[in-house]
């Protein structure tokens, strides 16, 4: 059957063209996989929370049991959810292209779930969390933490080498991204020549400024999102439509499968 969405024919010439394409995902493009973005999440359950504050190396050493019992209901509901089209049609352009790049903002391991290889997580992942003190990592019991879905404060555990705390994995406000991860990215989009952003709002720097800085370098950049975002002016095209339906229908447009 043939989708429905139609495809500006324009975007799906410089991706089937694409020698090095880098993909660059946001938590739009895990929605759909029931995981709120990062804008839902300061609506409902988490209103109560500011994630602005709770994601700070400041909050933790202030209210520790809050923080990790936020981080481990997050890791609840990561583990309850599955891959959604969208990370299946990245995983399938990794496949069609001579070369790609998936670079994610996203804490979580759907892409890798969906089978994409070599991930570069700026944000680092909440299924790696790391003593605060020694900075080793620590070794998470196995299985979904059963958390009902409200606030949990848990004391995070303390490190079998130094006694210090452990703390989630993840990138906080104010925090440096991981060193590689940020060079790697950083190359990609020097080396690419099409950019796919997809589900981000772009205002998290300095992730954000990757795309920003390939719409400069002359980079094809093509945007996928439901909603306008600060990177329509820098986009070549703007799909207008959800991850889990624009990805498939382009991949399909492309190489029919
Ligand atoms: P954001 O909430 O600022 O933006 C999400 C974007 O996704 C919005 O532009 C929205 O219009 C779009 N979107 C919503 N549904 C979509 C869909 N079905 N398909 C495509 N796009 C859709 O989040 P952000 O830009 O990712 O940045 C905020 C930070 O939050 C990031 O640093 C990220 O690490 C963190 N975060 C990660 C996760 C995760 O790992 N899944 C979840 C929440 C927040
Ligand atoms: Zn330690």
């Amino acid at each position: 059957m043939k989708s429905a969405i139609e495809i500006d024919a324009g975007a799906l010439k410089h991706l089937q063209d694409a020698r090095h394409l880098v993909v660059f995902t946001g938590s739009g493009v895990s929605q759909e996989s029931g995981i709120p973005t990062f804008r839902d999440a300061q609506v409902g359950l988490w209103a109560k929370y500011d994630p602005n504050e709770l994601a700070t190396p400041e909050a933790f050493a202030k209210q520790r049991d809050v923080v990790w019992g936020w981080y481990e209901f997050r890791r609840s509901q990561i583990l309850r959810c599955q891959p959604n089209p969208g990370h299946q049609a990245i995983e399938a352009l990794a496949r069609h292209l001579p070369k790609l790049t998936l670079i994610t903002q996203n804490v979580d391991d759907l892409h890798e779930r969906a089978g994409s290889h070599g991930v570069i997580h700026l944000h680092g992942s909440i299924f790696q969390p790391r003593c605060r003190a020694c900075g080793r990592p620590h070794t998470l019991t196995p299985g979904i933490p059963d958390l009902p879905s409200e606030v949990q404060q848990i004391m995070p555990p303390k490190c079998n080498h130094c006694g210090g705390w452990i703390r989630p994995g993840v990138v906080w406000f104010g925090e440096e991204l991981p060193r590689n991860a940020w060079s790697d990215a950083k190359q990609a989009v020097r080396e690419c020549d099409v950019l796919l952003c997809v589900g981000t709002s772009a205002v998290v720097y300095p992730a954000a400024a990757l795309p920003f800085e390939a719409a400069e370098q002359g980079v094809c950049v093509i945007q996928v999102n439901p909603d306008p975002t600060s990177l329509d002016s820098v986009a070549r095209f703007n799909l207008r439509g959800r991850a889990g339906e624009v990805l498939p229908a382009l991949v399909e447009a492309a190489w029919g499968s």
